[in-house]
């Protein structure tokens, strides 16, 4: 297959069944794209929408986000994970507005050179957005061009990349680089998907080595693998009639700049820890109870979470005096609470189980 035909069959395909009504595809500007890219980065389709609807009705152009307090930015992001995308959004923003005059570059090496923009995603803002011939090397494109030409090994290996992006740029069409890039995301997310390829439905069958050989879940190869290091943490509920005391978490680091309960890290202990914690501070707890654990999964390590539920009398001044502060269970639980205040899902999920701890205990409290 040549590069042309190649490029007529995908084009072909989008014609007839590309994805042509997403949010990021409609008002198309390079600031839209932008932001709908790094939100895919990680995260499916499906999930991005609703959190690019809500960002641009906050966020509806570069200067209102590069102004916008990073907390913000963040409580925006509550839910998405992989919180440094949100933070280096916000910082690109910003990089775009005071050394761009708020425009960002019509140039694939100036726009990688951002923060938070790679090549791919360069190569996707100025193919969408602004209509210049740039290639893309995403996670989907990365496996419809590895099963197409069988290519050997996993695209992590600077090799293997070096060879998928030699193909992915021979294969970018001068014309209507926008339905091209586009058209290939889409049939890697749709067509050649991770493990049930529809190879049937493919515009590309007819030329793949991977469908030939009839083993394209081989291709890409997968990364070596190598087991992730576990840490441990305790985390303390400290509450106090219903309310749970928060702290916002320094803006670098895991959670950065979120909102979490006090943490003790790994060796510390559990609820001894806790309640040697507590003495530390004078303070006298009416329970101390260790809550179930729960594994919370990052890039790379797992950490284990030991919650311990401290219920205490009243407010300690010591704890608000670090700079956190107290909030109803009631509101956290509230719809798209732990979105506005900026809540990781583990801490969601631990203010949802005191809350049902608590039930039987504020059924007759009035509401706030
Ligand atoms: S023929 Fe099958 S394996 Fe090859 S690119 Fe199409 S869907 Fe993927």
């Amino acid at each position: 297959m040549t590069p042309s035909q190649f490029q007529q069959a995908v084009l072909n395909w989008f014609d007839r069944h590309g994805r042509k009504d997403l949010p990021w595809q409609q008002d198309i500007n390079p600031y839209r794209v932008w932001v709908s890219e790094i939100m895919l980065q990680q995260t499916q389709v499906t999930a991005v929408i609703p959190y690019f609807e809500r960002f641009m009705a906050s966020f509806p152009t570069l200067e209102s986000l590069a102004g916008a307090p990073l907390d913000k930015v963040l409580a925006h992001w509550s839910g998405l994970g992989y919180y440094a995308r949100a933070r280096n959004l916000h910082k690109c923003a910003q990089t775009v507005l005071e050394q761009h005059g708020g425009e960002f570059p019509r140039d694939v090496e100036a726009l990688a050179a951002l923060p938070g923009i790679g090549r791919s995603t360069a190569g996707a803002i100025a193919s969408i957005s602004m209509g210049l011939r740039a290639a893309i090397l995403d996670g989907n494109v990365k496996r419809v061009l590895a099963r197409l030409h069988a290519v050997p090994g996993w695209p992590g290996q600077t090799a293997v990349a070096r060879q998928l992006w030699e193909l992915a740029e021979t294969y970018t069409p001068a014309e209507r680089g926008n339905h091209y890039t586009q058209a290939m995301m889409d049939l890697g997310a749709t067509v050649c998907t991770r493990s049930k390829p529809r190879c049937d439905d493919c515009p590309l069958a007819a030329a793949c080595e991977g469908h030939a050989r009839g083993n394209p879940q081989d291709y890409p190869g997968k990364k070596p693998r190598k087991e992730k290091p576990v840490r441990t943490a305790t985390l303390l509920l400290l509450e106090c009639d219903g309310d749970l005391y928060l702290q916002q978490r320094p803006p670098s680091g895991i959670w950065g700049g979120l909102w979490t309960p006090p943490q003790l890290d790994e060796d510390d202990g559990g609820d001894a820890s806790a309640q040697e914690w507590l003495a530390a501070r004078d303070l006298n707890a009416a329970q101390v109870q260790a809550l179930p654990p729960l594994r919370h999964t990052f890039t790379h390590f797992h950490l284990d979470i030991a919650p311990v539920w401290i219920q205490l009398h009243q407010r300690p001044l010591q704890v608000a005096e670090a700079g956190g502060g107290w909030y109803k269970l009631r509101q956290l639980n509230r719809p798209r609470a732990a979105q506005e205040l900026g809540l990781p899902a583990p801490i969601a999920k631990l203010a949802k189980q005191l809350l049902a701890l608590q039930a039987p205990l504020l059924a007759d409290s009035p509401a706030p």
